[in-house]
């Protein structure tokens, strides 16, 4: 279980997550959607401490915080318990496929490195890229790279991962191979929390969709409820524009 509680994040000032309020259940799927700007990767990132909130309390498992207060231990923990899945894939270019999903097992999880290793090989099964161990990161696609990253958020076997428009960046050919690995790990009850332009992956996969706007969660339902009959004026407008 993870619960978010008045997070506020400003930059120069101004409020670019504006007291934030989410729980979100083991085995939950959701789908953040909203315009440019309006502070999803932002909301991704401060649940990893990859930026310092300003305000706001946050519980992963049983670490419980103040924002403000959390100890390098406690971001440590929050970091371990959260896997983010990147836009930009973001690999090590000088490790091989293998290297990049044992890294983090090696380096936060202090695992010895044949442990990690034997590990990454299970997930380069799942992954579908058994073959591709010792490929470095130019020789695959953009899809497969994508699934490689998505195969180190798997690894770290994180309470949630966090996707940044994991499909954006893809040439249109590859991006169904990766809403396909996210589909997977839907099915198997992986928790998820992704900010994502595919309306028809929200409207398969998700459990609830969050539409955010000037740093506020507007307006939050299942699918059908949020795409099919949505109540404020901002999601109506947003959605006419995407649907
Ligand atoms: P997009 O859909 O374009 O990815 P987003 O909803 O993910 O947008 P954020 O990247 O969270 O939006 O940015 C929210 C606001 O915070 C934007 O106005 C952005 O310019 C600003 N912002 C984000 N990161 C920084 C930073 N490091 N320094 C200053 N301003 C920032
Ligand atoms: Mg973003």
């Amino acid at each position: 279980m993870i619960k978010v509680e008045g997070l506020v994040k400003r930059f120069d000032g101004t409020a670019v997550l504006d007291g934030i309020d989410l729980a979100i259940e083991q085995g939950e799927i959701i789908v953040v959607i909203g315009p440019s700007g309006t502070g999803k990767s932002t909301l991704l990132r401060c649940l990893n401490f990859l930026e310092q909130p300003d305000a706001g309390r946050l519980t992963i498992g049983d670490l419980e915080v103040d924002v403000t207060r959390a100890s390098r231990a406690d971001i440590l923990t929050a970091r371990r318990r959260t896997a983010f899945v990147f836009q930009n894939y973001a690999l090590f270019a000088n490790k091989t496929a293998l290297e990049n999903i044992a890294e983090g097992l090696i380096v936060v999880n202090r695992w010895p490195k044949q442990k990690a290793h034997a590990r990454a090989r299970e997930i380069l099964e799942r992954i579908g890229l058994a073959d591709k161990a010792d490929a470095f990161p130019a020789s695959l696609s953009g899809g497969q790279q994508q699934r490689v990253g998505i195969g180190r958020a798997m690894a770290a076997q994180a309470e949630v991962i966090l996707f940044d428009e994991p499909t954006s960046s893809l040439d249109p050919e590859w991006v169904e191979e990766v809403l396909g690995l996210m589909k997977q790990l839907a099915r198997e009850r992986q928790t998820m929390l992704v900010v994502t332009h595919e309306m028809s992956f929200a409207q398969d996969v998700a459990d609830r969709v969050i539409f955010m706007d000037g740093g506020h969660i507007v307006e939050q339902g299942p699918p059908g409820q949020l795409f099919g009959s949505p109540k404020d004026p901002r999601t109506q407008d947003f959605l006419r524009k995407v649907l």
